[in-house]
């Protein structure tokens, strides 16, 4: 059976991006034809300004999501990233194979390291150095497949990078995975500024849906999601952005596909309208389950303490022997 390993980070309330770009699929499809692991990577929340009490929060709340959204923990294992040491001690090991010109690189630490300097903050080491923790995330548990929205494709072809310079400097230690993504809204837009990601830790709340939005909430922001002054309905990521994103989250909602839609709508409004209805429609049982599981945190927490113990029986031998292998 593959081995599948993904994560989501506790820096902010998860999105309508994070589910249709990764939280369905593994609760639909991977949790049920894999052996799978899904993390909540508290460690990474740190790597950027953070209140400690709110990271807590956010993990519980990730997991209580997750679970929300259908993950089952008798199919796969759920679990917190800082409850299973074996993470920090590979990373360490990775840092010694990896470059400081590769780290400068990458896509999100560029655009992350500007706003902390926008902001006046200094920029954490770990931000520059966190994908090499997510690469050990992912190596600890000889993961086959990553499925990702594509903001994360830079670090898994990282991850197969630094898995393969090991695998050759030391010996054959990892497995050399490979990332997955959607067919259709892999990368979910910010509505208000459509060039931009859906990211939960962004300060732009009007154009990000949260999966605990209200469904007046989630109307609200969809109606007023920035398009252009066209009139015709096209599909034109390139062109057309805003429209595109809409086309693209009313497929991935209803399950067709974004340049069929386009025909079928004569203006933007009535776009508007169905998308947000199949938002609301796909966001209501995750919403119900939720309030369910909020009633019963228990629940919650010994699935974590369950998770963290599988997943660490998993990752020892791995880290072992990538210590191992280089003779320490
Ligand atoms: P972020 O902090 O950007 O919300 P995470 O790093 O926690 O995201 O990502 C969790 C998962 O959600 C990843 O697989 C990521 O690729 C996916 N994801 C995040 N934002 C989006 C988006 N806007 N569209 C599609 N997938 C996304």
């Amino acid at each position: 059976m593959k081995r599948v390993f993904s994560g989501v980070k506790p820096t902010g309330h998860l999105t309508l991006g994070n589910y249709l770009g990764a939280m369905r699929r593994w609760a639909e499809v991977d949790q049920h034809r894999a052996d799978a692991l899904f993390c909540i990577v508290d460690l990474h929340a740190l790597t950027v300004e953070h209140d400690p009490a709110r990271v807590r929060r956010l993990s519980r709340q990730a997991a209580t999501l997750l679970l929300a959204a259908g993950l089952d923990p008798a199919l796969c294992t759920v679990f917190v990233q800082s409850h299973v040491d074996e993470h920090a001690r590979l990373s360490y090991l990775l840092e010694c194979v990896a470059t400081d010109g590769e780290m400068r690189r990458m896509i999100q630490y560029k655009e992350k390291a500007g706003r902390e300097r926008e902001r006046g903050g200094s920029v954490r080491l770990s931000l520059l150095t966190y994908p090499v923790l997510m690469a050990a995330d992912i190596l600890a548990y000889g993961s086959d497949e990553v499925p990702v929205g594509d903001d994360q494709a830079q670090h898994v072809e990282l991850t197969r990078d630094l898995a393969v310079r090991f695998n050759q400097r030391y010996g054959s230690t990892f497995v050399v995975p490979r990332a997955t993504h959607p067919a259709v809204a892999a990368r979910v837009m910010n509505l208000q500024e459509p060039t931009s990601k859906m990211g939960k830790s962004d300060d732009v709340g009007p154009g990000i849906v949260y999966l605990l939005d209200e469904p007046d909430v989630v109307r609200k922001k969809v109606m007023r999601a920035v398009t252009d002054s066209g009139r015709e309905v096209v599909y034109d990521r390139e062109g057309r952005p805003g429209l595109a994103n809409l086309l693209e989250i009313l497929a991935a909602c209803t399950g067709g596909n974004p340049s069929d839609l386009s025909g079928v709508y004569e203006s933007y409004g009535a776009l508007k309208t169905d998308t947000a209805e199949a938002v609301v429609e796909v966001l209501r049982p995750v919403q119900e389950r939720h309030r369910e599981l909020c009633a019963d945190p228990g629940y919650v927490e010994g699935v974590l303490r369950d998770g963290a113990e599988r997943a660490r029986a998993m990752a020892r031998p791995t880290v072992d022997a990538a210590y191992r292998a280089i003779g320490l």
